[in-house]
C-alpha cells in the first residue's frame, strides 16, 4: 500500500507547486472562504496550508489517508459535469506518502480537533488537539523519500514562481474566497475575498494593470463571458497574463486565446498578447470528457461556435467601451 502510493505520487504531485494545488482544491471544496499558503525554501521543505472550512469528522481523519478515500461521492457519469475539484481520492493519500505530514482538523459540530502526523506513508499518530474551525496542513521535506523526485525539482526560483502562479489562479478563480500567499514569512498577496474581480487582479498583479482594464460581459448561445481586457491604447504584450477560466477553473486553450486575438484584431492592427483575464460560464457537457480533469488544456465540444461567440462579445465590449 505504501509503495503503491508512492508510484501514486508521482502522478499527482510532481512539484511542490502541485501539491499545492491539490490541496488548496481541497480546502476550496471544504467551503472555506479564507485560505492561507505559506511557503519556505519554494515549498521543498516546508507548506503549510490553512482553511477555516468544514473540517473533517474525527472518525475520517485516517480514512482521509487512505488511497481513492472520497468523501466526494460520485458517478461515473459526472465526470462530465464535475462539480468539486477533487475526484480522486488520491492527493492527501499520495502526498502523505512522500513527505513528513501533519494535518490538524476541527470540524463544526465537535468541540475538539484532531492532530495526524504521518511520515513516508505511515501513520505516526492520531491525537486530540484543541484547534480552530477548519483544517491545516504542513507538508515537510517533500520528496524526502523519492530522491530521484527531489533530484527533478528546479531551483528555488523557478518553483516558487510555479507556487505563486497557481496560487493566483486559484485567487483569481474563486474571488469570494480570501487568499493569503506568504513566501518565507513575507506576503506575496493577499485578495480580499469580496468577489471583486479587478480588486483580486489589483491586489495579484499591481494597480497599474488592474486600472487600466474594460470590463465586458453578455450571454451569448448559453455561453457566459466575463472578460477584463487590457484596453486597446495601452496594451502591452504579455501572453503570460492572458489568463483564461471556464466553469471556474484556470485553463489554456487555443480556442480562447483565438477569439481573443480575433477581438483585437478589430482595434489593434500589431497581433500582441493582449493582457486579459477571460471567464467563461457553459454547461460542462459541451466540454470535452476524455480530457483528464486534472489537466489544464480543454477542449470544446463545438470549438468553432465556442470561438466565435467569445470572440462576438469581447470584441463588442472592447469596441464599445474603448471609443
Ligand atoms: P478528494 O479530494 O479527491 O476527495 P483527497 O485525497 O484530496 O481526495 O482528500 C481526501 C478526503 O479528505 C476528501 O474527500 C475530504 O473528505 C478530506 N479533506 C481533505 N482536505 C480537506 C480539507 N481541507 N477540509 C476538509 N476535508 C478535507
Ligand atoms: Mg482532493
Amino acid at each position: 500500500e505504501i509503495i503503491a502510493n508512492k508510484i501514486a505520487a508521482g502522478e499527482v504531485v510532481d512539484r511542490p507547486a502541485s501539491v499545492i494545488k491539490e490541496l488548496v482544491e481541497n480546502s476550496i471544496d471544504a467551503k472555506s472562504d479564507k485560505i492561507t499558503v505559506e511557503i519556505k525554501n519554494a515549498g521543498k521543505s516546508y507548506i503549510r496550508i490553512s482553511d477555516n472550512g468544514t473540517g473533517i469528522h474525527p472518525d475520517d481523519v485516517e480514512v482521509a489517508f487512505e488511497r481513492h478515500a472520497t468523501s466526494k461521492i460520485r458517478k461515473v457519469e459526472d465526470l462530465s459535469s464535475i462539480l468539486s475539484l477533487g475526484f480522486r481520492g488520491e492527493a492527501l493519500a499520495s502526498i502523505a506518502a512522500v513527505s513528513q505530514l501533519e494535518l490538524i482538523t476541527k470540524s463544526k459540530d465537535h468541540n475538539v480537533g484532531r492532530k495526524v502526523v504521518v511520515h513516508g506513508g505511515k501513520l505516526i499518530s492520531n491525537d486530540e488537539v484543541g484547534a480552530p474551525g477548519g483544517t491545516t496542513i504542513l507538508v515537510k521535506n517533500l520528496f524526502y523519500n523519492v530522491p530521484a523526485r527531489f533530484e527533478f525539482m528546479k531551483s528555488n526560483g523557478s518553483e516558487t514562481s510555479y507556487i505563486i502562479d497557481i496560487v493566483s489562479k486559484l485567487a483569481l478563480a474563486y474571488p469570494n474566497i480570501s487568499f493569503r500567499l506568504i513566501n518565507n514569512n513575507k506576503v506575496v498577496f493577499v485578495t480580499n475575498g469580496n468577489g471583486d474581480i479587478v480588486n483580486n487582479i489589483a491586489s495579484i498583479y499591481g494597480k497599474d494593470i488592474a486600472k487600466n482594464l474594460i470590463n465586458v460581459e453578455e450571454k451569448i448561445d448559453n455561453i457566459t463571458v466575463k472578460g477584463f481586457l487590457c484596453k486597446p491604447s495601452v496594451t502591452r504584450g504579455n501572453k503570460k497574463l492572458q489568463t483564461f477560466f471556464v466553469n471556474q477553473r484556470y485553463i489554456k486553450s487555443k480556442t480562447v486565446s483565438d477569439a481573443v486575438s480575433d477581438a483585437y484584431k478589430t482595434l489593434i492592427t500589431i497581433n500582441r498578447h493582449a493582457i486579459c483575464f477571460v471567464y467563461v460560464e457553459m454547461n460542462p457537457n459541451l466540454i470535452d470528457i476524455n480530457i483528464h480533469p486534472a489537466k489544464t488544456e480543454i477542449r470544446f465540444k463545438d470549438d468553432e461556435n465556442v470561438k466565435k461567440g467569445i470572440s462576438y462579445v469581447l470584441k463588442k465590449g472592447l469596441f464599445s467601451k474603448s471609443l
